[in-house]
């Protein structure tokens, strides 16, 4: 796995939970608002934090961390992603992931392995899910995601991350067309200040 950053304590990562998170490096994404360039763009890579590394610190902190966190860039890139979530699933951890839901297969893989998932959904579906994410993509793979994460009884946010330059604000009226009436979901603005919104489509 090649981890672009490792914070070793979160309060804010895992809802509910103390939680150290594992930043990986590559994305299949191209969002013009990304925060995160250097865990996207190859030539901003950095030297990769040894896995070993963290493993180690995860051992010592069992007991006083509760939750890890698969962070990027997108995890479901790295091959390993399945076997590392056992791995540290197998030291008593919850495991969160985040993910932008363009792998299904991967997502089905390590469903059955996870405590929570996030999933961003980039744009209503259609020709607006290219344009935000940057890339050409079919939005098919990311209704795959969403179905295969309702149908597994875990805890699970869905979230989107608005930014007025690229979203026209009637976009996030269809997103919300495309969530059940009970599911989180989450809006962050992007600015230089991101500020969190979480709200039920209910509330
Ligand atoms: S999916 Fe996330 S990490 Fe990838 S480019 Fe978009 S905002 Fe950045």
């Amino acid at each position: 796995m090649k981890i672009g950053g490792f914070v070793r304590s979160s309060l804010v990562d895992y809802p509910g939970k103390v939680a150290a998170v594992i930043f990986t490096q590559g994305c299949n994404f191209r969002c013009p608002y990304c925060h995160n360039p250097q865990l996207v763009y190859p030539e901003f890579f950095t030297e990769p934090v040894p896995f070993e590394y963290v493993w180690e610190f995860l051992g010592e902190r069992r007991g006083l961390l509760e939750g890890v966190v698969f962070s990027g860039g997108e995890p479901t890139l790295q091959d390993d992603l399945p076997e590392v979530i056992r791995k540290v699933r197998s030291l008593g951890y919850a495991v969160k992931l985040d993910t932008n839901g363009s792998n299904p297969d991967v997502l089905a893989e390590v469903l059955p392995h996870l405590d929570y998932i996030a999933m961003d959904i980039k744009a209503p579906f259609g020709d607006a899910y290219a344009r935000v994410c940057g890339v050409t993509m079919d939005d098919y793979e990311i209704r795959r995601s969403m179905l295969l994460i309702r149908a597994t009884g875990l805890s699970y946010a869905f979230r989107t991350t608005f930014h007025s330059e690229f979203m026209p604000i009637e976009e996030k009226d269809k997103i919300k067309k495309h969530l059940g009436r009970h599911e989180i979901y989450v809006i962050q603005e992007a600015n230089e200040k991101i500020s969190n919104n979480a709200q039920s489509l209910n509330g």
